[in-house]
């Protein structure tokens, strides 16, 4: 019987690990807690993403990290040797570089890699007072379940690109490594994940790359203004009653589709330099070549052999098969929005279940899904787990 299966080996699976494994390291020394991923390792699909994108700065500033402690990436950072290149801007950005390296620390400190195992869950069921959690390489038992599952699952290519005869054409975020890109290409986006792979791409392939957009780029230094990542959603809970109203707030904080200053500039750059096409200009229609595609906007046609959609991630926790499941066979409780009915900073879906990431939205608020959304769960769950135990 284990204590704790984290699903998930995210950002938020890995920092709930993380948080739990530094309050009491038995739980990995002894094996007591379980990490499972359907990809090959702790972060890989973390590791993968930032990897595609061309990212070189995170958007969240440096304490923002696995470990509980706050500023421990930059003692790391000082410890070895990580000079001031390596972070971007007056909340001292990491790079990615650094980031990694930190996180690869955390994992070996807390020896998360021995606790984690290659698996896909595909069934979570009460079994007593315990859960047991099915996955194709067994069933596994244990006292407390945490969903840290992300969204990736869930990308969706426009619906003007026809489903048939899609090669050349992908989600950034698709879980499947992408076809290597052919130019010209056109990124479709105006986001973090799109414009620096926009970015990246205008650098290999210079003039041959358009980024398409249905707004102007909207400049914001976060996904949420800075006062969500103190107590501002407290206050909104004390204030609102109905989960409806927090929901309204968490859409109405949340700056999607937006980037940072610093990306901006480098647009304007490229742009300046005849390196990036920058097309405000809905896309209508799609139509193939034998050899490329065409993109029809409001004004323009122009040609593609590649098209990379940065379009976001259509989740809602229903139209994930595994939490179909669950919410079905242990009638757990949910708010209006779908997601699931939490009090506000608490992450306890039912006993000994806990989630974090966009599952958490209604227990920690705008940042929830974010690397400190991770941070505010995983302390949640260490907290209110240790104190169902005393
Ligand atoms: C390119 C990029 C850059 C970002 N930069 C920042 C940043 O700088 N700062 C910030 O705060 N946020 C950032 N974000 C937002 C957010 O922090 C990341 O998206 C983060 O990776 C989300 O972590 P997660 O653990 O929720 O999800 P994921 O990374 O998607 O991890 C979920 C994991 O669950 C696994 N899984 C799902 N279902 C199952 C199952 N049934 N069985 C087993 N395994 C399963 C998946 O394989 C996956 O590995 C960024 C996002 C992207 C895409």
């Amino acid at each position: 019987m284990l204590d704790w299966i984290i699903i998930g080996a995210g950002i938020h699976g890995c920092t709930t690990a993380a948080h739990l494994a530094y309050a009491d390291p038995s739980l990995t020394r002894d094996k007591r807690l379980l990490l499972i991923d359907s990809g090959p390792g702790p972060l890989s699909a973390w590791n993968t993403m930032t990897e595609r994108v061309g990212m070189k700065y995170l958007r969240s500033p440096g304490v923002h990290h696995l470990h509980p402690r706050v500023r421990d990436l930059f003692s790391f950072a000082k410890r070895n040797h990580y000079y001031s290149s390596h972070f971007s801007g007056s909340s001292k950005k990491p790079s990615v570089s650094l980031f990694r390296h930190h996180c690869a620390k955390v994992i070996e400190e807390m020896d998360l890699t021995s606790c984690f195992e290659q698996a896909h869950a595909f069934n979570i069921d009460r079994c007593g007072a315990y859960w047991m959690v099915d996955t194709e390489r067994g069933t596994l038992f244990t006292k407390r379940v945490v969903l840290a599952t992300g969204t990736k699952e869930h990308c969706s290519l426009p619906s003007w690109l026809p489903a048939a005869d899609q090669g050349g054409a992908c989600h950034i975020h698709q879980k499947q490594e992408p076809e290597p890109v052919r130019p010209p290409a056109t990124v479709i986006g105006g986001g973090m994940s799109g414009v620096q792979k926009a970015l990246d791409l205008s650098r290999r392939f210079p003039g041959q790359v358009t980024l398409a957009l249905r707004h102007p780029l909207r400049v914001w230094e976060y996904d949420a203004a800075p006062e969500w990542m103190g107590g501002k959603y407290r206050q909104v809970c004390r204030n609102t009653s109905t989960f409806s109203e927090r929901r309204h707030a968490i859409t109405r904080a949340r700056r999607s589709g937006s980037i940072t200053k610093n990306l901006y500039r480098q647009v304007q750059r490229q742009q300046g330099l005849g390196r990036l096409e920058v097309r405000q200009d809905p896309i209508r229609r799609v139509t193939s070549r034998q050899s490329h595609w065409l993109l029809h906007g409001s004004a323009a046609t122009w040609e593609a052999r590649a098209i990379l959609c940065a379009t976001g991630d259509q989740y809602h926790p229903a139209q994930n098969p595994l939490l179909f499941r669950l919410i079905n066979s242990c009638q757990l409780p949910l708010a209006p929005c779908g997601y699931p009915a939490l009090a506000p900073y608490s992450p306890v879906w039912a006993r000994g279940l806990y989630v974090s990431g966009p599952l958490a939205d209604l227990a920690i608020g705008p940042t929830a899904r974010n690397i400190a959304g991770a941070r505010t769960a995983a302390a949640c769950i260490q907290q209110e787990a240790q104190h169902a135990c005393t």
